[in-house]
């Protein structure tokens, strides 16, 4: 039985646009790079008392583009390069599956893929979390559901895909966004001050 003071609040981040460039089907550590701010931001994030946790969807494996294996290999690389800036990562959560792409097993209507929210139930069993005091962080409006199916709050980071969907919304989302940050930094910023305000831990 865990004790209750011991539940943190998560900060759930999206992978590619949020923490590294985006590149469509990213597949080798070769073509990471972390974008400005996104190191510091999950620095904060932590040093404030939040649980990091990475859920990204990895469709490409489905499709057959690449394998798990690859997956694993890119989630280490990065999370080396943000441990060189001092920022630790504390659970890695991917889906592979896409409902129409590929072929069995990965071809499936799975409970992991974002906005479905098994990642982060995952997580929830893995690891003490407040879902209710935590945050999703990404730039696609799947991240932004997947927020509203955990009950968690929801910031838009403009990076990546983000000025896009916000171009193609016209201020009508189809999801609720709690804040639109420029990036993972400013997100991470909105987030800190907002615990501090609220004395929330
Ligand atoms: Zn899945």
């Amino acid at each position: 039985m865990r004790k209750k003071q011991n539940i943190r609040p998560a900060v759930f981040l999206d992978r590619d646009g949020t923490i590294n460039k985006e590149v469509a089907y990213l597949s080798s550590p070769d073509q990471l790079e972390l974008l400005s701010g996104a190191a510091r931001g999950i620095r904060l994030l932590r040093e404030a008392g939040f649980i990091i946790v990475v859920v990204t969807n990895q469709s490409g494996v489905a499709r057959g583009f690449f394998d798990e294996e690859k997956v694993r290999r890119v989630n280490k690389a990065l999370e080396t390069m943000l441990l060189q800036q001092g920022a630790i990562v504390d659970a890695w959560y991917y889906c592979p599956h896409h409902p129409g792409a590929g072929e069995p097993p990965y071809r499936k209507t799975c409970s992991c893929r974002k906005p479905s929210p098994g990642m982060v139930e995952q997580a929830c069993r893995d690891l003490a979390i407040n879902l209710s005091r935590s945050y999703v962080v990404g730039d696609n409006i799947s991240d932004m559901g997947l927020a509203r199916n955990c009950g968690t709050k929801a910031v838009l980071v403009r990076t990546g895909h983000g000025k896009k969907v916000l171009e193609k919304a016209a201020g009508e989302l189809s999801e609720p966004v709690d804040f639109v940050a420029k990036d993972l930094l400013e997100a991470a910023k909105w987030i800190c001050a907002r615990k501090k305000s609220r004395g929330l831990l």
